[in-house]
């Protein structure tokens, strides 16, 4: 293990600014005192402050001892989840139903120890952009930030993210090119059958029959219509129709999620999403509309800036601990939009395996960052910034 000696000094700073995070949880746009807190350590440490991009977001900028004119972004989310903590230690969440439940808390902790060390040494040659961005989850705060100029405003050559990830040992980095994480879409169906009385039906249009029919006919699509070699998931996860019981009702909504890699196959997953329950409505009698939204695209890494995190990974954490063909994941990151817009790579860093400290997952309410891996952190985001801009001579 080779981290930056420096950063290894200052791992008590870090530890206490993760847990102070950790304590004081904020949700999507309304990080004011996590963003406060970032912008004070930024402008201690000498590093140019820009904020109000999607509201709460905060770019540090930092000039190199050398200034070619080379450019990189490091980004950590810095949101909290809706979700109410159990766990009973010190630094437990003060804000009732919120929760550092996926991390962000360590994210935000590690790019700010990166920061602090890299101002410190300024030993490379171009410019590093902090990008702290608000709202990950849900809300695509990384979208916000993209679509309200981010990379006109702060332009760089390669974009880089990491993840912790429970069910990886510490000390263990993993990564892939091309997808890592699914697009995340979402769709509603609401369905128009004709009310009638229970003792009756054959003088209506049954709602929940014919969507009873459509959530199963669904299915078809990922077992018969999309290659086998390929992915993608349709989960119904909401049916809403009915009050009593002798009435059959007249509408009924169907709502779920697709999750996918490909683009062909997200269009023909919706095209097969309307024509399946299109066909079956009217087959019945029934009508129907459909909503479909678009959410996160897919995390999409590029060849040649994976290489280059595999590479920086391996310096800290050594070559054996680098996995370079981790399956993709089917959970989604709106770190993808930074992605459509510049090369990069998303990566995700071990905290800990099933069973030990840090092992238990995101969004679980006994989740929590572990520590133990913020210098590992800090010292890859270091590194990646004086290997891909090295000061010559
Ligand atoms: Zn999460
Ligand atoms: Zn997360």
């Amino acid at each position: 293990m080779a981290v930056i000696n420096r950063i290894a000094e200052f791992h008590d700073d870090i530890k206490g600014w993760r847990r102070d995070l950790h304590a004081h949880p904020e949700t999507a746009f309304e990080e004011v005192r996590t963003s406060d807190f970032v912008a004070d350590k930024l402008e201690e440490w000498g590093i140019e402050v820009h904020r109000g991009l999607a509201t709460t977001g905060v770019v540090g900028v930092l000039h190199g001892n050398k200034k070619s004119g080379r450019a990189i972004g490091l980004r950590a989310d810095m949101d909290a989840l809706h979700l109410t903590e159990l766990n009973e230690f010190d630094h437990r969440s003060k804000n009732e139903g919120k929760m550092h439940g996926c991390g962000h808390d360590g994210h935000t902790a590690m790019l700010l120890g990166a920061a602090r060390y890299l101002a410190e040494t300024k030993n490379f040659d171009g410019t590093v952009n902090f990008i702290f961005q608000p709202a990950e989850e849900n809300e695509g705060g990384g979208r916000v930030m993209v679509e309200e100029g981010l990379f006109e405003k702060f332009p760089v050559e390669a974009v880089y993210g990491l993840h912790n990830m429970p069910g990886i040992p510490t000390g263990q980095v993993g990564m892939r090119v091309g997808p890592a994480m699914a697009a995340f879409d979402i769709f509603e169906l609401t369905i128009k059958g004709v009310g009638a009385h229970a003792a009756m039906p054959h003088l209506g249009v049954d709602a929940i029959l014919v969507t009873s029919q459509i959530v199963t006919a669904l299915q078809s699509i990922a077992s018969r219509r999309i290659d086998p070699l390929e992915s993608v998931v349709v989960s119904v996860t909401q049916i809403h129709a009915g009050d009593t019981w002798n009435v059959i009702p007249q509408e009924a909504v169907i709502r779920g999620t697709v999750r996918s890699f490909d683009a062909d196959v997200q269009a023909q997953t919706e095209a097969d999403i309307e024509r399946i329950a299109k066909g079956i409505c009217e087959s019945q009698g029934a009508s129907m509309t459909m909503r479909y939204e678009k959410r996160y695209p897919a995390v999409v890494n590029t060849s040649m800036e994976t290489d280059i995190a595999a590479e920086v990974a391996a310096q800290v954490v050594g070559e054996p601990n680098v996995e370079v063909g981790m399956p993709p994941l089917m959970g989604s990151e709106d770190f993808a939009y930074m992605l459509q817009e510049k090369p990069g790579c998303y990566i995700w860093l071990g905290n800990g395996a099933d069973g030990e400290p840090g092992g238990c997952s995101v969004h679980n309410p006994l989740y929590d960052f572990n520590d133990e891996i913020s210098v590992i952190g800090a010292s890859y985001w270091a590194k990646l910034v004086e290997t891909t801009m090295p000061r010559a001579g």
